[in-house]
């Protein structure tokens, strides 16, 4: 009998574990406080517990509508309306998806074809060029201007063909932590006016915004809104990262192209999860005040990097610090962090990996999403080096 398994010719042979998870597994193996990967160390809010738990006991547990419940769908229309003056409708036009992860590699399966091309602004979000990858796609790769990480519309414009498809914009960003202004939002619109071009925002931060900054969704601008697909995610917002469930809103032309992927792709996403969340979403103030709510901790956790070595760099939105290394360690950043999870007891993540060719500036992110005392613990550490 033969037994041997057949071998693979791999789609993705670049990819290996990420290193999100490669730094939380050295973290546990080392004891380490974990600023590594960018998750909550604290609970969610009981209230949200308790509206999943109704839903649950309720016997809301069978498949929902394969676009997401129509309570949740029309919370997210109502939101979007009154955060940013753009109406959609609920029914043709929002989905809920399984995180926006989900969301923005069935958005690329649903408009990249083959030799497609999509521009990416690195660093960026791991996910991005894997999926275009699986897609057949093109990555075209544009850098954010080094040490501002600030778009360069130039660049941009220059790597624009008649064979662009879409291109990929985060907005807070991960990981530098910038804010685009309306000044670089409007520029996005005219240069991706005359074309056909799709826009994917990611904006699964946009509730942490800083110092009075206000967060520039795509759907304030009604050319970006009629090609966007707008990313976010509730994991961010209300400190449930473990349940992945996010949205997407888009035109009704681009929401039916893209449920014909996703439901093949997931079909439903988690039923009580989602009465729950729109119970909880009928109010506001949660994600209303989370901007102050992170403020006061990127603030602790920068008044604390001050007794360091690391030169900050600006940290406008998401919940995530990044630090110049260079006063500090002769290393590169992959070695640096894995240094300082094992010896100093703080994990890291390199911002190599969010480039293609692991460009090294000597910058590390941190994440500030911890408990007080947590990061009090890691801000000791860090000031002895
Ligand atoms: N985009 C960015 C920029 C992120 O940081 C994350 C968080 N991992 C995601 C997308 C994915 O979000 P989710 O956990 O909802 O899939
Ligand atoms: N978005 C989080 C980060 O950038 C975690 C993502 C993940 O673990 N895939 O750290």
């Amino acid at each position: 009998m033969n037994t041997r398994t057949p071998a693979l010719k791999s789609r993705l042979p670049n990819v290996g574990t990420t290193i999100f998870t490669v730094m939380s597994a050295l973290a546990v193996e080392k004891g380490a406080v974990n600023l590594g990967q960018g998750f909550p160390d604290f609970d969610c809010d009981p209230r949200l517990v308790d509206a999943v738990t109704d839903a649950m006991k309720k016997g809301l547990n069978q498949y929902p509508p394969m676009t997401g419940v129509p309570v949740l769908r029309e919370a997210v229309a109502a939101k979007i309306s009154a955060l940013y003056g753009h109406a959609y409708d609920a029914t043709s036009e929002i989905t809920i998806t399984a995180g926006a992860t989900q969301a923005i590699l069935t958005a690329i399966l649903a408009i990249v074809h083959p030799g497609d091309e999509v521009i990416v602004l690195e660093p960026c979000y791991d996910s991005y060029v894997p999926n275009i990858e699986l897609a057949g796609g093109v990555v075209v790769r544009v850098p954010l201007t080094p040490g501002t990480f600030r778009p360069d519309f130039d660049k941009i414009a220059a790597a624009i063909t008649p064979k662009t498809r879409a291109i990929i914009t985060n907005t807070p960003h991960n990981p530098s932590g910038t804010v685009w202004t309306r000044a670089e939002m409007l520029k996005l619109q005219d240069l991706l006016a005359p074309t056909e071009i799709l826009l994917i925002s990611d904006e699964v931060y946009e509730h942490m915004v800083f110092d009075g900054q206000q967060h520039e969704s795509a759907a304030r601008f009604p050319g970006l809104a009629a090609r966007a697909f707008i990313v976010s995610s509730f994991g961010k917002t209300y400190h449930v990262t473990g349940w992945k469930v996010g949205y997407f809103a888009a035109p009704a032309s681009l929401t039916a192209e893209f449920r014909k992927v996703h439901q093949f792709n997931v079909f439903t996403v988690n039923t009580p999860v989602q009465y729950g969340l729109a119970s909880y979403m009928a109010d506001p103030k949660p994600y209303l005040e989370l901007p102050a709510f992170y403020q006061r901790k990127r603030d602790l956790f920068r008044d604390g990097l001050k007794r360091t070595k690391f030169r900050m760099l600006p940290g406008e939105g998401t919940y995530f610090q990044c630090v110049d290394i260079s006063a500090v360690s002769d290393l590169g950043e992959a070695e640096f962090c894995k240094w300082l999870t094992s010896e100093i007891g703080v994990a890291a993540i390199p911002l190599s990996a969010f480039y293609g060719n692991g460009f090294d500036q000597r910058v590390v992110r941190f994440c500030f999403a911890k408990k007080d005392e947590t990061l009090n613990t890691a801000l000791d550490r860090l000031a002895k080096l």
